[in-house]
This record gives C-alpha cells, sequence and structure tokens, in this order.
C-alpha cells in the first residue's frame, strides 16, 4: 500500500466535511430561488458565511471544525448552545474518506479514481438531501445521469454507451409512469420528480437488467424503515405518510455495485 493513502484520507475528510456545507447549504439556496429571491449566488453562499452552528447561528472556530476529531471532542453538540450537531456530519465525512481511499487503492492516482470519487460523492450528498428535506435537485441527478454516460463512454462502467442511455431512459420511465398510475388512483403524487432522474442515473450506471432489482430492494427497504418506524415510536406510520425514496434507491443501488463489480453473486 502506497504512503499517498494517508494524504488521500485526509483529503477524504475535507471533502466530506464540504459536502456537509453543500447537503446544509444547497437546499436552502435553491429554495430561495425557487421564491424568486435572485441575492442567492449558489457559489457564494457556498463559500460565506464561514460555517456556522445552525442552532445559534454562532460561527464555527476553525479548531471546532475538523473533520471528526472535533465532533468527538465536542461531544457531538455545538461549543457554544450545547445544541446537539448531527451525527450526519461524522458519518459523511467518515463516508468520504472511504470513498476517496477505495477509488485510490482500486485506480491509483488516475482520471478512472476521479471518476468513481465524483460518482459515489454525489450519491452521498443526495441520499443525505433527499433524507432531510424530502428533495432531489436536478442540480446533482442530471451530472448523475451524464457521469455515468461519459463512464460508459470511457469504459469504466460495464456497459457500452447505448446500453447505458437505455437504462436511464427506461430508468426515468418506470418510475415516471408508476407515479402517473397511482397519480390517477390517489389523487397525489406517489414518487417526486427527482426520483426518476435518480433512477435514470441508476440505469445509466448499472443498465436497464438492473432496474427490477433496484426497485425491488428499494420498496423491500422502505418497507423495513416503516416497520422498524412503527415498532420503534409506536407510531402508525401511514399510507399517505411522506417518505424519502431517494435514500432507499441508492442503498440499493449499493448493493447492485458490490454485486456487478466486486462480488458478481448473481
Ligand atoms: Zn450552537
Amino acid at each position: 500500500m502506497s504512503i499517498y493513502i494517508i494524504p488521500t484520507l485526509i483529503l477524504g475528510l475535507i471533502f466530506g466535511s464540504f459536502f456537509n456545507v453543500v447537503i446544509y447549504r444547497i437546499p436552502i439556496v435553491l429554495d430561495e430561488k425557487l421564491k424568486g429571491n435572485k441575492d442567492y449566488s449558489l457559489v457564494k453562499y457556498l463559500s460565506w458565511p464561514a460555517s456556522f452552528c445552525p442552532n445559534c447561528k454562532n460561527k464555527i472556530a476553525w479548531l471546532d471544525n475538523i473533520p471528526i476529531f472535533s465532533w468527538i471532542l465536542l461531544n457531538g453538540k455545538c461549543r457554544n448552545c450545547k445544541n446537539p450537531i448531527k451525527t450526519r456530519y461524522l458519518v459523511v465525512e467518515l463516508l468520504s474518506a472511504i470513498i476517496f481511499s477505495y477509488s485510490y487503492l482500486k485506480f491509483g492516482f488516475s482520471f478512472e479514481a476521479f471518476f468513481w470519487i465524483g460518482l459515489f460523492s454525489i450519491l452521498i450528498i443526495l441520499f443525505f438531501i433527499d433524507a432531510e428535506t424530502f428533495f432531489l435537485p436536478d442540480f446533482f441527478t442530471l451530472p448523475l445521469i451524464l457521469l455515468c454516460f461519459i463512464g460508459s463512454y470511457l469504459g469504466f462502467t460495464n456497459l457500452i454507451l447505448i446500453d447505458s442511455v437505455i437504462g436511464a431512459i427506461l430508468g426515468f420511465l418506470v418510475l415516471f409512469l408508476v407515479n402517473l398510475f397511482y397519480k390517477a388512483w390517489r389523487k397525489v403524487d406517489g414518487f417526486g420528480g427527482g426520483d426518476f432522474k435518480l433512477l435514470a442515473g441508476l440505469g445509466a450506471w448499472f443498465g436497464w437488467l438492473s432496474l427490477p432489482i433496484i426497485i425491488g430492494m428499494s420498496s423491500i427497504f422502505g418497507l423495513l424503515y416503516v416497520l422498524i418506524m412503527t415498532l420503534i415510536k409506536e407510531k402508525k406510520v401511514q399510507l399517505n405518510t411522506m417518505l424519502p425514496f431517494g435514500p432507499f434507491l441508492i442503498l440499493s443501488s449499493l448493493f447492485v455495485y458490490v454485486n456487478s463489480y466486486i462480488f458478481k453473486f448473481f
């Protein structure tokens, strides 16, 4: 193992810290833009103001902003107001460090490693934005689709470009049609438009044959989640309870990835 794994890990942690900012701020910017507020420039709002506590708005000193270590040292609480800091901050930093080192160990310092880091990073960001805001922004789903096309064209994925394109179209259509029928039946959307585009991206990555597996597994994960939530909170999650579907799609695609790129179970 090369000694470069250490700087790679640190880089992963730093990027993870940035992803946390993105996860918190992008939905705010997009929401303000939707309301017609033009003052919110994406680039500007991502770089300024400096990190602050979402609860007391106090600026976070650099010492309290070191990935993982600060969270552990502060016992997961803001130094100023003692409000809990989401475990998500820790999880995203760890996940990011894992994908950076995994991609580096597998592909070395190469364009292909950057490609995979980009792809996995988008999934991490989408997972948590959807879990927290029930929203999968085009800002990330569309680049996901495009990146998978590029990957297939360059031979980084297991697909040729045309199969990638077919996977994207069918991925989009299948949820779009399910939603159409659901809407006709219950008069409300069953899925959000972001779900169609996310599944288009996953179809572009893994091909149309993987779509039934991804949808099937996501539904099982969704049901398990509802069951567990009902048991823990002893509160009934009803049929019309809003549930983000993106995290379940992403979790399932991870299994498909492990199967088609690492172990090849089937
Ligand atoms: Zn605070």
